[in-house]
């Protein structure tokens, strides 16, 4: 049994993971970690989660050696809990996006440490968009233009998205430019689009769940690529795999791609 530690249980994203967790037989949620957690949950009375397991307001009061601490939260816990994790040797799965470059090279210290997974976006089908985008690239003469629009529900902290944003920099990469090249929104009078530019746009609104579209076009002709989360569900059942395969893994920094590759 792989004994979880979930902070930000009393979220979205936690939520949805508590609820993969107790389908799966081979992992068991030991503590919920949450600023937010239910008063009579602090106290020791009833679980709003149903299933065993502690709640605290503080990851550093419950992390330990050999767990596996799943994470979707906010930026600075992201951070915190990731250096906890390398000093307790707990391994770590997280979610959070929205990590500022000194966030994100605390995480890189502490997966010195620890295995770390990171990812934006834990479902199976964006990690198939991620692919399908190199092919699409590939295939396509540099003269095609790319855009990608995402939306997502009104309470979403950060935009563009991770996913937006991690999409962006791999197409990126593949056509050798810098980030200087990446356009989030336009707005305003120009000379028109420039051939060596990848914008995103962002779309709040209501409870999308999120969605992505990949957008190539050329002169007369167009392709899109496009990924709708219906539910969270998908990003859970992504979390709990990863869990699996990152207790016991060697200290590092790891990607979904390890996670469904072989090992
Ligand atoms: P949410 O606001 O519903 O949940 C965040 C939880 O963190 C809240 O319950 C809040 O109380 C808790 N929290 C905040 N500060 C805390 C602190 N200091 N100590 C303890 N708990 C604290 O948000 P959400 O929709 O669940 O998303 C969380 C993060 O996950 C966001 O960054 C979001 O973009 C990201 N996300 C990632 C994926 C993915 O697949 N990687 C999918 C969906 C969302």
């Amino acid at each position: 049994m792989i004994p979880i530690v979930l902070v930000g249980a009393a979220g979205r994203m936690g939520r949805a993971v508590e609820e993969a967790a107790r389908a799966s037989a081979d992992v068991a949620i030991r503590s919920h970690v949450d600023r937010a957690a239910p008063v009579a949950a602090l106290a020791g009375g009833a679980n709003p989660g149903g299933e065993a397991g502690v709640w605290s307001e503080d990851a550093s009061a419950v992390v330990r050696s050999g767990d596996v601490v799943i994470e979707f939260s906010v930026p600075s816990v992201c951070r915190a809990v990731a250096g906890l994790c390398a000093e307790r040797g707990a391994a770590l799965v997280s979610g959070t996006t929205g990590l500022s470059p000194d966030d994100e090279a605390a995480v890189r210290t502490a997966a010195r440490r620890t295995p770390v997974v990171r990812s934006a976006n834990f479902s199976l089908g964006i990690a198939a968009l991620h692919r399908a985008l190199d092919a699409v690239l590939e295939a396509l003469p540099a003269g095609w233009d790319v855009e990608i629009v995402e939306r997502h529900h009104r309470h979403k902290a950060d935009s563009p998205s991770g996913t937006a944003l991690a999409l962006a920099r791999r197409a990126l990469a593949r056509r050798g430019l810098g980030e200087d090249a990446l356009v989030k929104g336009r707005s305003g009078r120009g000379a028109g689009r420039p051939g060596t530019e990848i914008g995103i746009h962002s779309v709040r609104g209501g409870s999308w769940v999120g969605e992505h579209a990949i957008l190539f076009a050329g002169d007369g002709e167009s392709i899109e690529l496009r990924h709708v989360a219906e539910s969270r569900a998908a990003f859970a059942a992504g979390a709990i795999a990863a869990a699996r395969w990152v207790s016991g893994a060697p200290p590092g920094l790891y990607s979904l791609d390890d996670v469904l590759g072989s090992r």
